[in-house]
């Protein structure tokens, strides 16, 4: 049975008085005293209530005084049941200091390293290799002297003996694909790890070095001292993993139809490891998943490829009269003034380099400034497209680089989604701040460098391509552009931290793929996507670190972006939001922010006390599902005892009837048969009206003041809402109230009403209007995982079934057995 509205009357007392009130439902009557009503003295609600059959007067006394929001219902029992869910988060967030202030801005005394690199690197088409020396100047800006310093050797990943290898997990062998076989068997043999020729001195002396798993800890002569730098250089080598086979954020592409290679390059130098005022050496070593803490520089690096390559890199080449034709630098000059993409180097052109045999070596120039990494790609195989950009007052080359295997797809859409996302980005954020933009396709799927990222969806051999390819492509390069913005400008520490750069970046990413079309297929930041997840077992909060994350995807990536999501359209609003957000982004520009510098800033900027918001969705696992309980109304009782009377005569008379009395009705009585049995309590009935009733209600409006009157003329519905918080999580309560008149009305309370009970609260409503449902978050914004029990009265829940016809199938034996054969016929 759906339930329904539950009635009771209340009473206005006057001063100094008990009165006596009887509630509908049960026929309970009792007594307020008065010096409860005055504790309570929020106006004449502290006299309201619906009392509960049985239940003691003190509880329920208690109970309907925290009904009415000016009291604490069943405290002592609460007590137990009570987290405080809006306790702050000071004690588990770091101190304040002088480097990281507690408004969430970088202290007065921040500071950060600094590394710059000059680079040669020679890409081999031939073995699949790259060789490299490097000279690197280290800026100590830390307060600490340093005796030695740790560099990343990130393609150590790829040893048979890496931790990422020795520490995996058995996978599934029930089902395998080639794929996985493939991939299991060259992981045990194939060696992509590092091999270090030499580390030297500015002066040229060997420096001792060791290497520990991912890293290399390099021995100064002499430790270096806050505020002075050190130049030393090291010469390497290693494999290129194909990245088809063995998985990676790097790697090559083979094309056997034409023999040509497509190469994407990155972590491919010796990189200093971050050294920060919260952690000193970033020491967690690389397993594959946490991603890559570094330092910001400027680079300067030479890359040899065979002649008839065409390079692509983080920053701006330096030597386009070197390595460029004529042609392809006119055109260049005029994709710098396009209204659409134009290509450097077209699809037919490209088409005829793969049949092209190289005559030697080129070197290609790039020079980036203010990054935190370099990243490449090369391959005579590419298409090339550009177009300049103004991204407010900054002049971008927006880039793609792609195969024939990527059109017509990549000409139509890759350089359009770099544009597009450097608009939106930049409008939440700060201006792009560099001069190119770069999106490569190759085989590596999605993974972001400062300046270029690579992007793998493809279409069919054929050209076609499903829906799902093209959003595919679009989504992937958003993303991937968008990490720019974090963590490649806000510089965050990826390998501890996955949500600081890929939960911030994936809320971007919906708003800006929602700008791209009207409902673009997003599937990650609307609240409903994220309910599955959130109401699966097996989670870890967000605040978790990158290689202990389970359900990685949704965990980093998508609860993140949602909760953002949900921050800004439903507990802040987007003004308010959007300016918080862009302060921190604006704050930690080219700076390494901490979690605790995001929630900080995003309180310290919105005006709004978030901690109850980030310790939910950030530090639990708890889901979100409210429910209305119950909704009850109360109206005012009437004083004239001609009203009183008769109003409660009508309710005696609807009270339903016991089957007993429906079936005695007919039945002869004795004391009809002996009227002489009956007295004056046969006729009577209390609900006559007397002259006694008449005077007391005289002398109760003697006593009245005319406002009082006024009061006591009030006609209003009070409705109680009851909620319910069922899965853990506060948050704000969306009720859609429609009325009986078929109206609507929308009212949003701030999650603090669960403050003092997070468990069940009630709200008062007051209106002249009867109502008819209430709908909890009509709108489906807060990621609420039980739906039912929002409606007020529940629906019927409505599902469909199929209907088939059983069809019996063959045993073993039926199918052996050989068809029935033709009748053999007679010459
Ligand atoms: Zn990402």
């Amino acid at each position: 049975m759906a339930p329904s509205l539950r009635e009771c009357v209340f009473v206005v007392a006057s001063e100094g008085r008990q009165e006596r009130a009887r509630s509908r439902s049960d026929g309970a009557t009792l007594e307020i005293p008065s010096h409860l009503r005055e504790m309570h003295a929020c106006d004449f609600r502290a006299h309201f209530f619906c009392a509960v059959m049985n239940a003691r007067i003190v509880t329920l006394l208690l109970g309907l005084i925290g009904v009415l929001g000016c009291g604490s219902p069943a405290a002592a029992q609460r007590r137990e049941i009570q987290d405080d869910r809006f306790r702050q988060l000071e004690e588990i967030l770091p101190t304040p200091n002088i480097y990281r202030t507690a408004s969430g801005a970088p202290g007065p005394e921040y500071w950060q390293q600094r590394a710059d690199y000059v680079i040669d690197v020679e890409l081999d088409d031939e073995q699949q290799k790259i060789i490299g020396r490097e000279t690197v100047t280290y800026h100590n800006h830390s307060p600490d002297a340093l005796a030695y310093l740790w560099l990343q050797l990130d393609a150590n990943l790829f040893t048979p003996d890496s931790d990422s290898a020795l520490t995996r997990t058995a996978p599934d062998l029930g089902r395998m694909s080639f794929d996985t076989l493939r991939s299991l068997l060259t992981r045990e043999t194939f060696d992509g790890g590092v091999k270090i020729a030499e580390v030297k001195d500015a002066a040229g002396q060997p420096l001792r070095y060791t290497v520990v798993k991912t890293m290399m800890r390099v021995d100064l002569p002499q430790p270096l001292k806050s505020g002075e730098s050190v130049q030393f250089s090291v010469a390497w080598s290693y494999q290129i993993n194909n990245a088809k086979v063995l998985w990676g954020r790097t790697g090559y592409e083979f094309f056997p139809e034409d023999g040509n290679y497509i190469y994407e390059i990155a972590q491919w130098h010796p990189r200093l490891v971050a050294y920060t005022d919260a952690t000193g050496w970033q020491h967690k070593q690389f397993l594959g998943r946490g991603e890559f803490t570094l330092e910001l520089g400027d680079f300067l690096v030479r890359i040899t490829a065979p002649s008839d390559h065409l390079v692509t890199a983080t920053g701006v080449l330096q030597n386009p009269a070197d390595v460029l034709t004529p042609t392809q630098r006119e055109r260049l000059q005029e994709a710098r003034e396009a209204k659409e993409p134009v290509f450097i180097v077209t699809p037919e052109e490209a088409k005829a380099n793969e049949k092209s045999k190289p005559s030697g070596k080129k070197t290609w120039v790039f020079r980036a400034e203010n990054v935190r990494d370099f990243a490449f790609a090369s391959s005579r195989k590419f298409i090339w497209d550009a177009q300049g950009h103004d991204v407010e007052g900054n002049r971008v080359m927006a880039m793609s680089f792609y195969p024939n295997e990527a059109e017509p797809l990549w000409s139509k859409y890759s350089t359009r989604a770099v544009i597009h996302t450097l608009n939106v980005y930049s409008r939440y954020t700060f201006p792009y701040p560099y001069p190119v933009a770069i999106s490569v396709n190759g085989p590596v799927y999605g993974m972001e460098y400062p300046m270029i990222c690579f992007n793998g969806p493809r279409p069919e051999k054929d050209g076609t391509y499903s829906k799902r390819t093209k959003y595919s492509l679009i989504t992937v390069i958003i993303h991937e552009v968008g990490h720019n913005y974090f963590p490649m400008i806000v510089n965050s520490d990826e390998r501890q931290w996955t949500w600081m750069d890929e939960g911030l970046n994936t809320f971007l990413q919906f708003l800006a793929e929602q700008e791209w079309e009207s409902d673009y297929p997003s599937e990650r930041g609307e609240p409903k996507h994220i309910v599955p997840y959130m109401r699966s077992a097996q989670q870890t909060p967000i605040m978790t670190d990158s290689e202990s994350i389970l359900q990685f995807g949704n965990n980093a990536y998508a609860k993140p972006a949602t909760a953002l999501n949900i921050l800004r359209e439903t507990v802040l609003g987007r003004e308010l939001f959007d300016f918080a957000f862009k302060e921190y982004a604006r704050r930690w520009r080219f700076k390494r922010p901490l979690p605790a510098d995001f929630f900080r800033t995003m309180e310290d900027a919105s005006g709004v006390d978030l901690d109850w918001f980030f310790r939910g969705w950030f530090y639990t696992t708890q889901h979100v599902d409210l429910a209305i309980e119950n909704v009850r109304l109360a109206t005012p009782a009437p004083k004239d005892p001609e009203k009183a009377k008769s109003q409660k005569r009508q309710e005696r008379d609807e009270e339903p009837k016991t089957l007993s009395q429906i079936r005695n009705l007919d039945l002869p009585k004795f004391v009809d048969a002996l009227p002489e049995l009956k007295d004056f309590y046969n006729e009577f009935d209390p609900l006559t009206v007397t002259d006694d009733d008449r005077k007391s209600h005289e002398e109760f409006l003697k006593d009245l003041t005319d406002e009082e009157k006024q009061l006591l003329a009030t006609e209003k519905n009070f409705y109680v809402i009851e909620l319910k918080n069922v899965g853990g999580l506060v948050m704000p309560v969306i009720l859609e109230i429609e009325y009986e008149d078929g109206q609507k009305q929308e009212l949003r309370i701030p999650a603090d009403i669960w403050r003092l009970n997070d468990r069940q609260v009630s709200r008062l409503l007051i209106t002249d209007k009867t109502i008819k449902s209430i709908l909890l978050d009509p709108h489906l914004e807060t990621a609420d995982v039980e739906l039912e029990n929002n409606y007020f009265p529940r629906r019927i829940v409505k599902s469909r079934f199929e209907l088939f016809k059983e069809k019996k199938g063959q045993n073993e034996m039926q199918k052996k057995k050989p068809a029935a054969k033709e009748p053999a016929k007679t010459p």
